[in-house]
């Protein structure tokens, strides 16, 4: 293309008085202009050149705003109702006289809040250097050679590459534009494309008018280009708008939406139950202060704070689990919804299989061959009927030739290894034409390629211009059978050769057909135009691509874990067939379904036909969008893979968008919700396995937490209603299992060196045998409400059981040692119950030895830790006077022992029922 000297004459403005070449924005500037103040050439920069810059410059990152600031955090910790209304009770405990106790309670306030702050801190960072884990590289000219580098290398001078899909790396002035559009609502806001063009435009134009730029950040969505980065980094348009699109890491999903709503209901309820406490009191005698402090401690103790930061970390440890196993979470919600998915729709090339292509098959109209040899070493022979044929015929070397040359990979050998660069489908035509004797490289350099229309799945080929002899100026075309027999002139007609190519495709090789014409006009652009018709067919060439082992597996876990799996794909319905038969999601006497019949029915009838239909061939992205529609009007949670870039509104509309962090491109990974390192369907189903256990770990906690907190306000309402009053010296002393701050000490202590281990609980061993969980199942399952009320009237009735027990016999408590004594038995009781039902929360019905004694060890951690503190509580004089705590006798302290052991027998009573009844 040729970019004359002129271009600014034509189509721009004469630059304003006084602006030069050297202030004109770069947009209104000719490209040869550009490339001379960047200091670069249509070659780009040098390696050296390039070391230079970047330390000059910097690297091209976008400085990230702090997410929310520490104190913002904070603040937010601090700024929730409930808390609000621990620190009222604080400071009425302290104006009422009782100072030691509004002490206590503004400790609660303080660790919780701390504990709250110090794990979404943590979890925030996480999830933010998660975000980060999926780099962005670029293919740049250095020393004159094509290589991929990463974006944060780019300096100013270097000349990319960008095509469909890809994001533009930073501030770019074309040179060479073939189609582009670009999205860039990045910047503008306007999501519907820009063409771009390469003549210079109005130095005054908008953002939006910048025709002859592409800015960093926004989305290539057609066509490709050549441009030559003029900004990096902060410099970018991008980059001086930056602080506006700061995404702050929310932690908020559904679930922690619903927990925040369950949170407001149980305060209101606690607040009402308080004042009907108070009234009680004070109706029982009770002085106004002590009254007060009862309500007080009812609201504090029966208040689960710690639940939020629980929530929080089970969804970050989720996070970071399941990066671990190669799915990288994108959007934090994904984490639950993960754990409700009903069906996951596939690609097949490259997810369901190796994508470790190999020609095994050759079809000329004149004979039909195999070549031997495996992988991407071009040792191979070509066969027929398994005897060698020493001089490959000019048909067949012909066909292989104009395969590899229309054709993006390349294969080096690199220390005795065969590698390959670009799309393994073509890489295995190179593999095939090296395995013939032919030298591509020189061939390439004999047969120079003047323009190209780059494979699409949408169309389905790719076609090649060809400049000089041998064979004159030809373009080549190759693709699937059908869109490349459309534009061939057949003598005998299509179905000889359709015929060989369902043969090929049952047997699950993928097969591509090529084909050449003379070129007719003599311009240097290929347009679609030119390969409309008029093509003679050169043959097939048919590939295995096997299934991955691990897929084979996944599907399988798929079934018993009440997962569909289903693929679409762009392939032949045959091959698609038989690699579903092998993976196991297709029976052989199904009929499979293709995009295009799928194109002729409308939505009633394509959501029948969804339900039970596995295998889909053929699909382009559109079909995509309608299938994930489709199943969701069938109620069904959607995972659905793609890597294109008209596969982003498919993976927006499912549930969770999945996108290949490998062979995806930017558009597909920037509209996912989950991001696969490897590109390996197993690495759904290891996520859907984690957001499971997620879920579960989820439940466990509630299920701990829950009834911790009703228990304590059940010992404190039951005493309050019930206990003797005693005056004293005209005070009147309420009898009390347990002092107001012995409670406060347990809800301090338990909850946090308790619960948090059950956010690190394996997974269970069933996991992924039962059903996936309903989206819209409440929180609060039948099941957690059951085992609440349970659980919380056994750890009330033993520790209050006991305490009486104790008093009575202990001279009707006339000491007050006599009712430490009691009181601290008390707590005691409750401390070790809650030890014991912590085992029981580890599975939610199975048995603790499915999952192993020792597999969680935080708990071991949280329990030492809690044994420790319990014993200071006993035993040191300081924590006695504040807590009116006592040292008891080892026998007393096995006695406490044993009275909360009374929620083993009979919790494990209530689960293996549950067990039963299912
Ligand atoms: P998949 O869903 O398996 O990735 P694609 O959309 O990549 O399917 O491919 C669909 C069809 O297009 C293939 O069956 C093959 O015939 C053809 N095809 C695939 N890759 C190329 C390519 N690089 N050049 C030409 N044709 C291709
Ligand atoms: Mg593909």
């Amino acid at each position: 293309m040729q970019h004359p000297m002129t271009t600014q004459e034509q189509t721009g403005p004469r630059p304003p008085p006084g602006t030069s070449e050297h202030t004109a924005p770069w947009h209104a500037l000719p490209p040869e202009s550009v490339l001379s103040r960047v200091e670069s050439t249509e070659a780009g920069l040098t390696h050296e050149q390039a070391r230079e810059r970047l330390a000059r410059h910097g690297p091209n990152v976008l400085e990230r705003e702090r997410g929310d600031g520490v104190l913002t955090l904070l603040w937010r910790q601090v700024n929730s109702p409930l808390i609000w209304v621990l620190i009222a009770s604080a400071v009425l405990a302290v104006l009422l006289g009782k100072v030691t106790d509004g002490l206590v309670v503004a400790a609660v306030v303080v660790l919780n809040t701390l504990v709250g702050f110090v794990q979404e801190y943590r979890a925030g960072k996480a999830i933010e250097a998660l975000s980060q884990m999926v780099p962005q590289t670029t293919p740049v000219l250095r020393d004159g050679h094509k290589q991929s580098v990463p974006a944060a290398d780019l300096v100013p001078g270097d000349v990319v590459h960008l095509e469909s899909g890809d994001r533009v790396p930073a501030d770019l002035r074309l040179l060479h534009a073939r189609n582009l559009q670009i999205e860039e609502a990045a910047l503008t806001g306007e999501s519907v494309p820009s063409r771009k063009q390469v003549d210079a435009v109005a130095a005054d134009a908008e953002l939006g008018d910048r025709a002859s730029v592409a800015f960093g950040g926004t989305m290539v969505t057609s066509g490709a280009a050549t441009a030559v980065v003029v900004a990096t980094g902060g410099a970018t348009e991008l980059g001086r708008i930056s602080h506006l699109l700061e995404q702050a890491t929310d932690l908020r999903t559904p679930m922690t939406l619903a927990l925040e709503h369950i949170g407001k209901l149980i305060t209101g309820a606690i607040i009402v139950l308080s004042g009907v406490l108070l009234g009680v009191g004070l109706l029982r005698g009770y002085d106004l202060s002590e009254a007060v402090l009862v309500a007080i401690t009812l609201a504090v103790a029966a208040i689960p704070e710690g639940l939020p930061a629980i929530v929080t970390i089970a969804m970050a440890i989720g996070v970071q689990r399941m990066a671990a196993r190669r799915a990288v979470i994108r959007k934090l919600p994904a984490v639950e919804t993960l754990g409700s998915t009903t069906v996951i729709c596939t690609d097949k090339t490259g997810t369901l299989t190796r994508n470790e292509m190999t020609v095994q098959a050759v079809w000329t109209p004149r004979g039909r061959y195999t070549l031997s040899g495996v992988g991407y070493a071009p040792q191979g022979q070509l066969q027929v009927e398994g005897q060698p044929v020493e001089q490959p015929p000019e048909d067949v070397r012909a066909l292989l030739l104009a395969g590899a040359l229309c054709n993006d990979a390349a294969l080096h050998s690199r220390e005795g290894r065969w590698e390959m660069t670009g799309d393994p489908t073509e890489g295995a035509l190179v593999v095939a034409a090296e395995k013939v004797g032919l030298r591509m490289e020189a061939e390439r350099t004999r047969h120079v390629r003047v323009d190209a229309i780059p494979f699409e799945s949408e169309h389905q080929f790719m076609a090649t211009l060809h400049a000089g002899e041998p064979g004159g100026r030809r373009i080549l075309l190759k693709g699937a059978p059908e869109v490349v027999l459309r534009r061939c002139a057949l003598e005998s007609g299509p179905e000889p050769v359709l015929a060989e190519v369902e043969r090929l495709a049952r047997q699950g090789m993928r097969v591509l057909a090529v084909a050449q014409k003379a070129a007719p006009s003599a311009g240097d652009d290929l347009r679609m135009e030119d390969v409309e018709g008029g093509f003679t067919l050169l043959g097939l060439e048919g590939m295995i691509d096997p299934p991955r082992e691990e897929a084979l597996a996944a599907v399988k876990a798929c079934h018993t874990a009440g997962i569909r799996v289903k693929m679409m794909t762009g392939d032949h319905q045959a091959t698609a067939e038989a690699i579903g038969v092998q993976l196991g999601i297709h029976a052989p006497d199904r009929p499979g379904m293709t995009g295009a019949r799928l194109s002729t029915l409308d939505d009633a009838r394509m959501a029948e036909i969804v339900a039970d239909t596995n295998v889909f061939a053929r699909v382009a992205p559109e079909h995509k969008l309608r299938l994930v529609r489709a199943l969701q009007a069938k109620g069904q949670v959607v995972a659905m893979t793609g890597d294109g870039v008209n596969d982003a509104p498919a993976l927006k509309q499912a549930n969770i968008g999945v996108a290949m962090g490998i062979t995806g491109t930017a558009v597909s990974k920037e509209a996912a919700d989950l991001v696969l390192t490897d590109d390996n369907f197993a690495s759904i189903v290891a996520a859907v396995e984690e957001g499971r256990r997620v879920y579960d770990n989820l439940i466990k906690s509630l299920a701990f937490v829950l009834p911790t907190n009703l228990g304590l306000a059940l010992i404190l309402m039951f005493g309050v209603a019930f206990f003797p009053i005693q005056h004293v010296e005209g005070e009147s002393v309420p009898l009390m299992a347990m002092l107001p701050t012995q409670l406060l000490w347990i809800n301090l202590v338990a909850t946090v060196t308790l619960a948090l281990p059950l956010a690190f609980e394996v997974r269970e061993r069933d996991v992924m045998q039962r059903p996936p969980r309903a989206p819209d199942a409440p929180v609060l399952s039948h099941f957690v409400v059951m085992r609440t009320g349970l659980v919380a009237l056994l750890m009330a009735a033993g520790a209050l059981g006991l305490f009486l027990w104790v008093y009575r016999q202990d001279g009707a408590g006339q000491s007050t040692r006599a009712l430490a004594r009691a009181q601290t038995m008390a707590v005691n009781t409750v401390i070790s119950f809650q030890i014991f039902y912590l085992w029981l929360c580890r599975t939610l019905v199975g048995s603790l030895r499915s999952v192993g004694l020792f597999s969680n060890r935080t708990l071991f951690v949280g329990i030492g830790i809690l044994v420790l503190l319990q014993a200071a509580f006993m035993y040191v004089p300081f924590l006695q006077r504040l807590f009116g705590s006592a040292a008891l006798s080892l026998e007393d302290v096995g006695l406490s022992v044993l009275a909360g052991m009374v929620v083993l027998p009979v919790v494990g009573l209530e689960k293996w029922l549950r067990s039963r009844g299912k």
